[in-house]
């Protein structure tokens, strides 16, 4: 499989570097072709402008989706963002991993998103969840989190970890067409023993190893 691994937190030391590297490894041992986007590494700005483009259609007034519309059509993202959109349009496979910041994505993540999901490129014109540009694609979340697990349960101190997850499955990645596959959380690895952790990752390796075999989630009703 072509895979690509969209990686941010802003310490590499950190667990979430740990599972990065971890996924990188066994993917590319099991033999699929992996690229990254590291957006620590490569200083991503995940502000959203003018600089998302190298043409303009409208100078007077800045509207991200009518500017979108306009560089699909006339070959106008910027190097960086065109870069991104490149490795998603290869891929058939899309990893994330983050840590859990304010019960959704990290703005850096976030703004990645914001930048890199074009109307017209990416969604839109009749192109929206089973009829998606990336039908046929699918996507994986791989984060961690500072609570445990039972904060996240049901009826828990934070609530259903599903229930969290649903406008990053459902609004952004469905949404452009992908297939979503049961997400891979780390509950609180800063409260887990060294041998925990360990655990963890090997977890996550052993399931990568068969990752192709994996179908899609039914998104809000796990
Ligand atoms: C702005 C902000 C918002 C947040 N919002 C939330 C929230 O809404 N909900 C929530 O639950 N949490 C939240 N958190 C907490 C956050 O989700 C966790 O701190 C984070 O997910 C932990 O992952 P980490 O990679 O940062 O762990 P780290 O603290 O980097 O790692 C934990 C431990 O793993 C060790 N480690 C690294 N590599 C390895 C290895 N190879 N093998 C074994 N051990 C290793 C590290 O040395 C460290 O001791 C928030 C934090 C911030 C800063």
């Amino acid at each position: 499989m072509k895979i690509v691994i969209v990686y941010w937190h802003p310490e590499p030391q950190s667990f979430n570097g740990a599972m990065f590297r971890t996924a990188c490894r066994v993917l590319a041992n099991a033999g699929h072709e992996v690229r990254i986007s590291d957006l620590h590494e490569m200083h991503f700005d995940p502000v959203s402008s003018r600089n998302n483009f190298t043409t303009v259609k409208n100078p007077d007034f800045f509207k991200q989706q009518i500017e979108e519309m306009h560089a699909t059509v006339a070959g106008g993202f910027s190097k960086e963002i065109d870069a991104e959109m490149e490795k998603i349009e290869w891929c058939d496979l899309m990893i994330w991993q983050f840590p859990l910041w304010w019960f959704g994505l990290p703005a850096a993540l976030k703004g990645w998103v914001d930048r890199v999901f074009a109307m017209g490129r990416v969604y839109g014109l009749g192109h929206y969840y089973e009829t998606g540009v990336f039908r046929g694609k699918r996507a994986l979340l791989s984060l961690t989190t500072g609570g445990t697990e039972d904060a996240f349960r049901q009826g828990g101190f934070n609530g259903d970890i599903a229930g969290l997850l649903r406008p990053i499955e459902r609004g952004i990645l469905e949404f452009v067409g992908f297939g979503v596959l049961a997400p891979q959380v780390v509950y609180g690895p800063a409260r887990m023993t060294n041998d925990e952790r360990e655990q963890q990752l090997a977890a996550y390796a052993t399931r990568l190893q068969n990752i192709a075999q994996e179908s899609p989630i039914a998104v809000g009703t796990y």
